[in-house]
């Protein structure tokens, strides 16, 4: 068994990436990057890491937006993100709802151990950035570091982890300030060492598959 040195970046979508919208992100023309997204992005590629994408699509199950919809969102988002000389790896998305009683929905932590598992990474040296605690609850149950961002729904979940008892985050502006904050962690304790992979190319068309297959998993789960 050899040792796990690789570690990720995982990334909330919505809140993060792009706006949160109350009536969720329905088309590509509801989507929009929040601003620093992109430039942010392009630093944190610097990182020989996976970058990868973990979000709750419950509009999926709840039949307000199909799969082939929101794959299509992702595959566009994955295009600009290249187009500035960023990369998302993978994207991975649960698309249960609450009821359904899935492994994957956040605040379990479904989603970040399948990465793991498909692409050999070690949680514990891994970060997670998230605008709510149900993504600081899903890190935290792996032992991945929390980043919470005040964008989307931050400043709200900033409040409400107080009254929760939630901690053990560290609390950043938006995505770029909290990739300021991982760069740097990366230089002072030296985790960017010869022995990390790299990662090869063609990563991201793997990633992307990977998103789908796990996705049709998942609901191949569902189903059975
Ligand atoms: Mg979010
Ligand atoms: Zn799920």
């Amino acid at each position: 068994m050899t040792k796990l040195t690789r570690a990720a970046v995982f990334l909330d979508r919505d809140g993060v990436i792009n706006y949160n919208r109350f009536d969720h992100v329905k088309s590509w023309s509801e989507f929009e990057f929040l601003p620093g997204t992109l430039q942010a992005l392009r630093s944190l590629a610097q990182l020989p890491w996976p970058i990868v994408v973990v979000s709750n699509q419950a509009v999926i199950g709840r039949g307000l937006v199909s799969q082939t919809t929101i794959d299509d969102i992702h595959d566009r988002m994955l295009r600009i993100v290249e187009a500035v000389g960023g990369r998302i790896d993978a994207v991975l998305y649960c698309p249960h709802r609450h009821d359904e009683g899935c492994s994957c929905r956040k605040p379990s932590p479904g989603l970040l151990l399948r990465a793991a598992y498909e692409l050999q990474l070690n949680l514990a040296m891994s970060y997670l950035i998230g605008d709510a605690l149900t993504d600081i609850l899903a890190a935290n149950a792996v032992g991945c570091q929390p980043i919470l961002v005040k964008t989307g729904r931050g400043q709200e979940q900033i409040r409400l982890s107080a009254v929760q008892g939630v901690n053990g985050f560290r609390v950043a502006d938006d995505l770029g300030d909290a990739v300021h904050w991982i760069m740097q962690q990366v230089a002072e304790h030296q985790f960017a060492t010869p022995e990390l992979e790299l990662i090869e190319g063609g990563s991201t068309l793997r990633g992307l598959k990977l998103g789908k297959q796990a996705h049709e998993q998942e609901m191949s789960d569902a189903r059975g």
